[in-house]
């Protein structure tokens, strides 16, 4: 369903990514673990669409159509939702206003009507609930003050809302405690089925232990450098990324 062949991003003149190809096929829960700076977070922008990115050549294809064509509401129409690895805070939009927006937005693009309010809120509570958001969460500003567990939280019930064809998850564990872990795997777990793809995004095996991978891929100086079963991030946790020649940053 996903697949990126023979990508070149730079920055400002510098390569980032160099020869990146990737596939994900429908159903498939696929892991990207590398070092620091191997260009995973610019892997994940690019694929939603952040500007500011030169790609100078390659294909990222959402079932066979070029992605990087779209912009990045339109790719989030298509239903390519990203997690950030640093969630946004905005400080004069309340939580529950942005979820709304954001789902009816998704909903306008395909020519459907604006959720009712009732509905909206009916949709809300049974997410919130099953992903332990406090409600009251809901009527702050987005993410300001927010624990990193927290942001993560709203990320997953956001995805959760809107529902999308392929979800790329940024570092989701980063800064979790256990129990918010577990509770942010189960969100993950919850939305896999035949039809959805994921990129799932770490620096550890730990969330692996949560959303077990169909596949791993290893990831350094801007490529793919090994791919393999669920064994591999084990295996990459105990020896680190020696075998790959790369040091970690
Ligand atoms: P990872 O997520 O694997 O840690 P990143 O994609 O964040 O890696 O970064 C890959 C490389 O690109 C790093 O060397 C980083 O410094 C560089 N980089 C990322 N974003 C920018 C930017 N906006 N400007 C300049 N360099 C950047
Ligand atoms: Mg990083
Ligand atoms: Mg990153």
């Amino acid at each position: 369903m996903l697949e990126v062949k023979d990508l070149h991003v730079s920055i400002h003149g510098k390569t980032i990514l160099d020869g990146l190809s990737l596939a994900v096929k429908p159903g498939e829960v696929a892991a990207i673990m590398g070092p620091n700076g191997s260009g995973k977070s610019t892997l994940s922008y690019v694929i939603a669409g952040k500007p500011g990115y030169e790609v100078t050549s390659g294909e990222v294809l959402l079932d066979g159509e070029n992605l990087l064509d779209l912009p990045a509401d339109e790719r989030a129409r298509k239903g390519v939702f990203l997690a950030f690895q640093y969630p946004i805070e905005i400080p004069g939009v309340a939580t529950m206003t942005f979820l709304k927006a954001s789902l009816n937005a998704q909903r306008r693009g395909r020519g459907e009507a604006d959720l009712t309010t009732p509905e909206f809120m009916r949709r809300v509570r049974e997410a919130s609930q099953r992903l332990k958001v406090d409600q009251e969460m809901l009527r702050r500003p987005l993410n300001v003050g927010f624990s990193g567990g927290e942001k993560k939280r709203i990320e997953i019930l956001q995805m959760t809302l809107l529902n999308p064809r392929f979800a790329v998850l940024d570092e989701t564990d980063s800064g979790l405690d256990i129990d918010a872990l577990r509770i942010v795997s189960e969100g993950v777990n919850a939305l896999r089925d035949p039809t959805r793809g994921f990129l799932v995004i770490t620096h550890y095996q730990r969330l692996l232990d949560h959303i077990k991978p169909d596949v791993v891929h290893v990831m350094a100086k801007g490529r793919i450098v090994a791919s393999g079963g669920p064994e591999l991030a084990l295996e990459l946790e105990k020896n680190g990324y020696r075998d790959y020649a790369v040091e970690a940053a």
